[in-house]
């Protein structure tokens, strides 16, 4: 399979090597307007990717122009020919199926039993979203004695959409789907450390025929092209993935034009697991909630708050499978964490280590890079820590990478008190069997979402979103078209009421 893999992204990479990855507008593959580039290089080896287009405002506006034309069709287009158009779009991720997971690991250092479900996800998107235009427009009947009352959703306008580094092509389609869904069109931003794979997503749409404009991708900075797409007058509403600190820049930028935001911003999202839990279940998904994906995902349980009754033997069995966790070459199936994102990243992973001993907590597990052949990449092993508290910056600030703490409780609401101790809202996990415990923590931890004796399940219909500093809004399901809709009501008399009479 790793032979597979490589000889598929081997192909791949000659083909970027010599076209490099340009912005897409209007249809039309386009270098930036200033011609400058930027380089993208792979975590797993420090290669060369790609030369991406650098854009900038120009490119935004050029973009932006191409997504208000291209809407004013899009927007009344049949419900029936805009989901077949997205039902082609996911049929042509699943055929770049291979291409995309390959890239992907390439690109982000993800390993790619988890990329090779990027594809099926980002298909599934397309098609939960596609299956509801036909009722997206639905509004409510509010008749009144002498009126009809009635509202109806229409597209907001064209949008704006953000993406951060981790899981980029997920994510991507996760916000772009129910976009096009809503019949608004849209302006993507990838994130500078990994924009390989958008260029395939503009390709699938191509390929289904999804009219010029209706999708553009404009490659930059965050700084540039970013900041102008949040402050381009056209651009109606910004949905943005990413820091926390963005999430507040991106706030001031869109100031000026008004601009609604949904923000799906940082985590430090706790695991509250208690003596009378299935602690072998428990200790799966504790493991997988922190190691998958390299620890690089939001709603990541980084931090583990366990009843002191349970500690010693859970903390013993942990350790033992932390360190037998298998980082390598994310294109290797067998592989369970990759490379971090960038250089720059590993480092900053790597300090939270040190600054662990520092503030005195106990290193049971990695907090260093591996030696060897894996050195020449950002790897960081798996890392586990414990002595941690609430008032210790390790116990607080989000790492986003393999790296969890630990932490001990007494008593249920201990539990809570160092649950909700974070500035952090965005999951939390309760493993407990007492029904009404449950139920007691699921109402009291400040979380946008909870799942109890389980692992985060994505469910499409339910709402997914933070509260605290982990976002604004919610999306998945109707939530979606909330944001990309706007209501409109409408009041027709039935010709029965008074108009008062002035000056008769
Ligand atoms: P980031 O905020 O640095 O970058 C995200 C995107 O914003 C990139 O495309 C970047 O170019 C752009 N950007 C940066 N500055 C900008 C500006 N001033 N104006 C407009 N755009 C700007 O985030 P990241 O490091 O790429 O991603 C990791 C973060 O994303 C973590 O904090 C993680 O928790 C968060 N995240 C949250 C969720 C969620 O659902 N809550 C999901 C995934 C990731």
């Amino acid at each position: 399979m790793l032979a597979k893999n490589e000889k598929i992204l081997k192909k791949e990479l000659k083909k970027l090597k010599r076209s490099g990855i340009k912005n897409f507008i209007n249809g039309k593959e386009v270098a930036s307007s200033s011609k400058k580039t930027f380089q993208t290089h792979s975590p797993m080896d420090g290669e060369l990717i790609a030369n991406v287009a650098s854009g900038n405002a120009k490119d935004i506006d050029t973009a932006a122009k191409a997504a208000t034309k291209a809407f004013k069709e899009w927007r009344i287009v049949d419900h029936r020919e805009r989901k077949n158009i997205l039902y082609k779009i996911a049929a042509n991720i699943e055929k770049y199926s291979e291409e995309i997971a390959a890239l992907e690991s390439y690109d982000t250092g993800q390993p790619i039993r988890f990329t090779k479900k990027a594809a099926i996800r980002g298909a599934a998107n397309f098609r939960y979203f596609a299956d509801k235009t036909i009722d997206a427009p639905n509004g409510l009947s509010t008749p009144d004695t002498h009126h009809v009352n009635f509202s109806i959703k229409q597209p907001i306008g064209p949008v704006g959409i953000i993406t951060p580094w981790n899981a980029p092509f997920m994510l991507s389609t996760w916000k772009i789907a129910p976009a096009l869904a809503a019949g608004c069109t849209v302006v993507h931003k990838p994130a500078e450390f990994s924009p390989v794979t958008a260029d395939i997503l503009c390709k699938a749409a191509t390929e289904a025929g999804l009219p010029l404009g209706v999708w553009n991708t404009v490659h930059g900075m965050g700084e540039t092209a970013g900041k102008s797409l949040t402050e381009h007058d056209s651009i109606k509403a910004i949905s943005f993935v990413g820091e926390t600190t963005t999430g507040s820049h991106i706030m001031r930028q869109g100031a000026d034009t008004l601009k609604r935001v949904h923000f799906e911003l940082g985590g430090k999202n706790p695991v509250i697991v208690f003596d009378d839990a299935n602690l072998d279940r428990a200790l799966d998904a504790v493991i997988f909630m922190k190691y998958s994906l390299n620890g690089e995902r939001c709603t990541s349980s980084s931090r583990l708050i366990l009843h002191e009754s349970v500690y010693d033997k859970f903390v013993k069995k942990l350790t033992a499978r932390v360190k037998k966790i298998k980082v390598g070459n994310p294109l290797d199936p067998k592989t369970e964490v990759g490379p971090l994102i960038h250089p720059s990243h590993q480092e900053k992973v790597l300090s939270y280590a040190k600054l662990a001993a520092q503030e005195g907590a106990k290193i049971l597990a990695g907090g260093t890079a591996p030696k060897g052949k894996l050195s020449k990449g950002c790897y960081v092993n798996p890392t586990l820590v414990e002595g941690v508290t609430t008032k210790m910056r390790i116990g607080n600030e989000e790492v986003f990478g393999p790296f969890l703490s630990v932490m001990k409780f007494k008593t249920e609401a201990q539990a809570i008190k160092i649950a909700n101790s974070v500035r952090y809202g965005l999951t939390a996990y309760i493993w407990t069997k007492d029904t009404g415990r449950a139920h007691r923590m699921a109402r009291d931890v400040e979380a946008g979402m909870v799942w109890v004796n389980s692992q985060n399940v994505r469910h499409l219909p339910a709402p997914f979103g933070g509260v605290k500093y982990s976002g604004i809004g919610r999306d998945g399901g109707e939530y979606s078209f909330d944001f990309y809709m706007e209501t409109k009501n409408i009041c027709v008399a039935y010709d029965t009421h008074a108009i008062p009479k002035l000056g008769a």
